[in-house]
């Protein structure tokens, strides 16, 4: 898939506005996301990173605003988008195994009223095994550690075989085996032409993880290609006086020389 240009973009955002209790919490949000990318959303807490992503996907409604996936509006394109949420917005407890939470990700294909059968199967413990949690299928999902419920989590988006695929914080709170088995996994994505889209809050990482970025505080601080937006007068307008506490500044920018 190419992402020149004049190709059709993954996502197109048209002038969304989205308040909780009329307290705007995005306000005029335009883009486009190419596709084929790897993207990342940057921005501090409480800029409207997760509310973006809801928005998208309907799950929070918005005052204004057109959105497009792949031309068309998100519910006609349902199928084509697979969505991995915060872990700490998932009820844990809620008494399925590991390959129960994955096949859930083949209802879309399935419709509700449709059993998944042994092709299915085959399909979910494939996508375990690609995140290397095969031996924790029959496991319930309560007593997997968060490195491994975000697996889990990541192998039921996998056999959705969306076009785009929204992580929110997919990093987050995982160790450092995950996290490269996570972004892996998404490069791989990536490089078959999908179009990945992270929320993501660690900005030592954005440099090597992300080929296209937006910094978002409830409005567009910047987006587009990372190298270009990723530079210290647009963190500080994003992160504002919060930026002297992410360290060295200059560890921050793009390494001439760093092979992402
Ligand atoms: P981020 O993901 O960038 O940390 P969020 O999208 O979670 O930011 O939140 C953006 C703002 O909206 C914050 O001020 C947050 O307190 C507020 N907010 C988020 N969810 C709700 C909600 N369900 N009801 C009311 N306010 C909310």
């Amino acid at each position: 898939m190419t992402t020149t240009g004049n190709a059709e973009p993954a996502l197109s955002i048209k002038n969304l506005t989205v308040s909780y209790h009329n307290q705007p919490v995005l306000w005029d949000i335009e883009l486009d996301i190419p596709a084929g990318v790897m993207a990342g959303i940057v921005g501090p807490n409480g800029a409207g990173k997760s509310t973006l992503i809801k928005s998208l996907l309907g799950l929070v409604p918005s005052l204004s605003g057109d959105v497009k996936v792949h031309g068309k509006p998100y519910a006609a394109q349902r199928k084509r988008v697979g969505y991995v949420p915060q872990r700490s917005s998932v009820d844990w407890d809620f008494p399925t195994t590991a390959l129960d939470v994955v096949m859930m990700g083949l209802y879309g294909r399935l419709g509700w009223f449709r059993r998944p059968g042994r092709r299915e199967r085959r399909e979910a413990l494939e996508a375990l095994a690609m995140v290397g949690m095969t031996d924790f299928a029959e496991r319930q999902i309560s007593q997997l550690s968060g490195g491994q419920q975000q697996r889990v989590f990541l192998a039921r988006a996998l056999v959705q075989q969306a076009d785009v695929y929204f992580l929110d914080e997919p990093m987050a709170g995982v160790d450092a085996t995950t996290e490269r088995a996570i972004i892996d996994i998404l490069r791989r994505l990536r490089d078959q032409g999908k179009t990945v889209i992270v929320v993501h809050h660690d900005l030592q990482t954005v440099s090597t993880y992300f080929d296209w970025l937006l910094l978002l505080n409830v409005r567009v601080i910047a987006a587009g290609n990372a190298k270009e937006v990723f530079k210290i007068d647009h963190l500080r307008q994003a992160y504002g006086g919060q930026i002297a506490l992410l360290g060295d500044h200059d560890s921050l920018m793009f390494p001439a020389s760093k092979v992402t």
